[in-house]
This record gives structure tokens, C-alpha cells and sequence, in this order.
């Protein structure tokens, strides 16, 4: 069975559509990918986040889990992303995938796989693994890819 299993909700479109414009405030830089996300909780979107929203190489996902009063409020939440949640991050740091598993967030969506660019990603298959939904939302790839020209060759 593919990896990719898509969404023809249009809720998840809409969802994405905010995450999209959330990309879309992230300051490029090098060798780093500008990705947005929303939180949401019972159809309510409970928090956002983009790439370097918070000084320290941030990512979009860390970012919107950083900003809960309290990480409780992500259980069993939907996170939508731009892009695939990262499952190595070059920096050191804890990656995406990790936190979504221990905040406990039962769906995510996302854009786009991320590409091989930079780092080879597994992040779809762990958060699967770990029991959490995965969809992806057909039709958005340009979008999801257009704050990242600065990575993505044509
Ligand atoms: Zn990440």
C-alpha cells in the first residue's frame, strides 16, 4: 500500500489553506524550508505556527506546540503542516515527528512529502508507526513548494 493516503474533506482543505498562509510569513533562509501549521481541536483552530516563528531555527509544528499554555490542549488535536513533520533535523534538535507522538495529536495532514533535498525524511511512516492518522491534501504541492524556491530546483 502507498504511503499516501489523500483527504477529500473540505474542512482539511480549508485547514490547510491557513497553514499555507502561515509558509508563506516564514523568512527564508539557507538550507532550511519554510513550512507552515495550524492546530486544531474539535473543528476550532487552537494555535499556528511557521518556520522561525520563535528565534532558534524553530520549525512550523514546533513553533504552534511551543505557543499552547499547555501541551495537554494538543491531545488528540489534527495538526496540519505545509510539509511533512521532519524525523531528522541537522541542527540537533528534537525533531517534529517526536513531539507530535508525546503531545498525542491524533491526525496529521499535510501538504507535501518533503522532498530529499536536504535530508532523507521518514517522519509519514513513524507517526503512522506510532498510530497517528496521516493524510495528505491533494492538489496543493505549488503552494505548499512556492516559499521554498530557495531548495527546490526546477
Ligand atoms: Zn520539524
Amino acid at each position: 500500500m502507498s504511503l499516501t493516503q489523500y483527504t477529500h474533506d473540505p474542512r482539511d482543505r480549508e485547514f490547510m489553506q491557513l497553514a499555507i498562509e502561515k509558509a508563506n510569513e516564514s523568512i527564508p533562509v539557507e538550507k532550511a524550508y519554510c513550512v507552515g501549521a495550524v492546530l486544531v481541536q474539535n473543528g476550532q483552530q487552537l494555535t499556528s505556527g511557521f518556520s522561525r516563528e520563535i528565534p532558534g531555527n524553530t520549525h512550523a509544528e514546533e513553533c504552534a506546540l511551543l505557543k499552547l499554555k499547555d501541551i495537554e490542549e494538543a491531545k488528540g488535536g489534527t495538526m496540519y503542516t505545509t510539509m511533512e513533520p521532519c524525523s531528522t533535523r541537522l541542527s540537533g534538535n528534537r525533531p517534529c515527528t517526536d513531539r507530535l507522538i508525546e503531545a498525542q495529536i491524533a491526525r496529521v495532514v499535510m501538504g507535501v512529502r518533503e522532498p530529499p533535498n536536504l535530508v532523507q525524511c521518514t517522519g509519514l511512516q513513524q507517526l503512522r508507526d506510532s498510530g497517528i492518522e496521516v493524510f495528505v491534501v491533494p492538489d496543493v504541492e505549488d503552494a505548499c513548494f512556492a516559499p521554498n524556491q530557495h531548495i527546490i530546483k526546477h
